[in-house]
């Protein structure tokens, strides 16, 4: 530790970073979407993880790659099977704000086992979706504090 930072301990660094400093674009797909074309915007966006939304653009629900990979291993249409009919949904849905620390949301995904959380606003009528916050974000913090820090 060279001492450049002198007044900030890494600690103190860690419990600083952000939600919102780290979080990456959120892919959004609609409730009446077939669980088939979801497979396609999936490999389209190379993302793991697609958020749900109903008319409105509130958050319903998340869908991960497992729960695709289920629905296709059974016989079903996948043309003709809506997401909504297999996606995890609200109120089960672990979320986070852009302001929260990075360390808690780093925390919800470990105690979930999930790969990543919506990141939301809230408000009267629902959760908006702002952003993604996934175990690579957290990955890439854990860098940059070193690099901060010339670790
Ligand atoms: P995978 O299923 O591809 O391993 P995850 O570990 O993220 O990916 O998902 C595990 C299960 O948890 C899936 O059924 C998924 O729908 C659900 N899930 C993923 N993220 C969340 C979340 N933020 N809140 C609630 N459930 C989630």
């Amino acid at each position: 530790y060279s001492g450049k930072k002198t007044m900030t301990t890494v600690s103190e660094s860690m419990m600083n970073l952000k939600v919102g400093d780290y979080q990456s674009l959120p892919v959004v797909v609609s409730e009446n979407m077939t669980v088939y074309d979801a497979i396609v915007q999936l490999f389209l966006e190379d993302v793991g993880t697609l958020f749900v939304v109903d008319d409105h653009s509130f958050l319903q629900g998340v869908l991960s790659r497992k729960d695709l990979l289920r629905t296709s291993i059974g016989s079903q249409e996948l043309t003709k099977i809506p997401v909504h009919i297999i996606m995890s949904r609200m109120p089960n849905i672990v979320y986070c704000k852009k302001s929260d620390s990075l360390i808690g949301a780093a925390k919800k995904l470990i105690e979930r086992q999930v790969d990543s959380l919506p990141v939301v606003n809230e408000t009267e009528n629902g959760l908006e979706i702002v952003g993604r916050l996934t175990k690579t974000n957290v990955t890439k913090a854990f860098i940059s504090l070193a690099e901060t820090h010339d670790l």
